[in-house]
């Protein structure tokens, strides 16, 4: 934990930059209430009490606005320190005219992130929790809403500070054997070591494969659409999206480069990806596309393979089936145009094809199914995790890190290697859950956290 901290007052906007009725200016220190007394007019700061709100005229020079004043005296506020929130309208003039006011004698502009890097620092919560903060504002949506929620409640942190305890106490067994030298001791049991990393790693698996979902609920489940020119792609995006953004033609070769955009499917974000027809061509512009396809391809959770049922084969089907061989996500073969088929030869296709989806993206038929289905595996997905689930690639990283060193610990024990090997391995694991939540940390570290953050939280 770092020490050196220093709780001098800082300032900040907390509000957006910009046109609205009001605003809020955050002080937090040492001294926030006493110095924001010195230009409150109404009463005396100084004698209220915590989590009070004093209407008031705030004056410098001259009389700047009518403010209300809330009060919170340590520890509680969020930061743990006396804070300050000033409501004052919300004029780019008079919040000048207000920080500037602070910053004269002697309070500094908070920088990305400081009130929450002090309420870390003060010990409200872990650095998981803070985090969480960051995500907690960036949700866009009702499942990483969900998530950012979760995981600042403390719903992460205590999996791991569970995981970590159990670990420790046998590090401190397997350290004392260790005081014993030469004394052949074994205070720790091995078989029971054992059973405890075999039962650690399978929740850090849970975790680990959790990522994956999370990762892609913050960021939008990424499905493309792909399919040879002309199957209707750019027409099934925009009866997704319901708006023209793709050109439709009946040009093979249209979509050029790839057109993203997001949609919310039942409290969950879905970027669909037009990609260029997968076709053999001469034309640069065209390969440039085409290559950019196959790389999301790869990176998708949904491959949704679009063909035209006035055209399509077995043939087709199969080709793709041989070339989409190593894709991370699932392939979804979408028989499009049904509206231009016979009813009989549209039954035949669905007997040949049980796991394909019929529509017409055209007249919007089965567009509806195709969200439902999406949304249904996605859910699938989740309900396998169960409560936590991480979206942090910073967590991820230690949690792989971690598992490494506990594989180690687990070779360790099968290959009768000394003790103090065996602690060290442990100590890694130790350090690697730590810094997950902060007990173990450092200035870098935390700096590159809090940066991401916006001025004001
Ligand atoms: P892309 O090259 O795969 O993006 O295909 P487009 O979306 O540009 O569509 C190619 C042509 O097929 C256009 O003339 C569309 O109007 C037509 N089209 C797309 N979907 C359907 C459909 O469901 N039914 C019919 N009848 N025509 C469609």
């Amino acid at each position: 934990m770092i020490t050196n901290f220093n709780s001098s007052c800082i300032i900040s906007l907390a509000t957006p930059n910009g046109i609205g009725a009001l605003s809020i200016i955050r002080l937090s220190g040492y001294d926030s209430i006493s110095i924001c007394n010195n230009f409150f007019f109404g009463k005396d700061l100084n004698n209220q009490l915590t989590h009070t709100i004093h209407f008031g005229v705030f004056k410098n020079e001259s009389v700047i606005d009518e403010v209300l004043v809330s009060i919170f005296r340590a520890p509680h506020s969020f930061t743990k320190e006396n804070s300050v929130e000033i409501s004052c309208h919300a004029s780019t003039f008079i919040i000048n005219k207000i920080i500037e006011a602070f910053i004269n004698v002697g309070v500094r502009l908070a920088k990305p992130g400081e009130f929450t890097q002090r309420a870390f620092l003060n010990g409200r919560f872990d650095l998981t929790q803070a985090e969480a903060v960051a995500d907690l504002i960036a949700s866009d949506n009702k499942t990483s809403h969900q998530i950012s929620l979760n995981q600042m409640r403390g719903g992460f942190s205590n999996q791991i500070k569970i995981l970590r305890e159990k670990l420790i106490s046998f590090a401190s067994l397997i350290e004392l054997e260790l005081d014993f030298g030469e004394e052949d001791v074994e205070f720790a049991n091995r078989k029971d070591l054992q059973d405890l990393v075999n039962e650690i790693q399978l929740q850090i698996n849970i975790l680990l494969k959790s990522f994956k979902s999370g990762n892609v609920i913050k960021n939008g489940v990424p499905v493309v659409i792909a399919g040879k020119p002309n199957a209707g792609k750019s027409t099934l995006l925009n009866s997704l999206l319901n708006e023209e953004k793709a050109i439709v033609s009946e040009i093979a070769g249209t979509t050029r480069d790839l057109i993203e955009d997001t949609i919310n499917i039942d409290g969950i974000n879905f970027r669909f990806i037009d990609t260029a027809g997968l076709r053999e061509t001469n034309d640069q512009i065209e390969m440039i596309g085409v290559s950019r396809a196959l790389d999301k391809i790869k990176q998708a959770t949904f491959i949704l393979y679009l063909t035209d049922l006035t055209v399509t084969d077995q043939n087709e089907i199969d080709l793709v089936k041989k070339d989409f061989t190593d894709l991370n996500g699932q392939l979804i073969f979408i028989f499009n145009k049904i509206d231009l088929v016979q009813p009989e030869k549209l039954e035949q296709f669905k007997i040949n094809f049980p796991t394909g989806i019929f529509i017409s993206a055209h007249y919007k038929t089965g567009v509806e199914a195709l969200k439902s289905f999406l949304i249904s595996e996605i859910r699938k997905d989740l309900s396998a995790i169960g409560d936590v689930i991480i979206s942090n690639s910073r967590h991820y990283e230690s949690l792989l890190n971690t598992n490494k060193s506990l594989d180690n610990v687990l070779s360790g024990i099968l290959n009768g290697i000394t003790g103090d090997i065996i602690a060290m391995d442990i100590r890694h694991a130790l350090y690697e859950l730590g810094l997950i939540t902060g007990e173990i940390t450092n200035e870098d570290l935390l700096d590159n956290i809090f940066s991401k953050f916006c001025i004001g939280k």
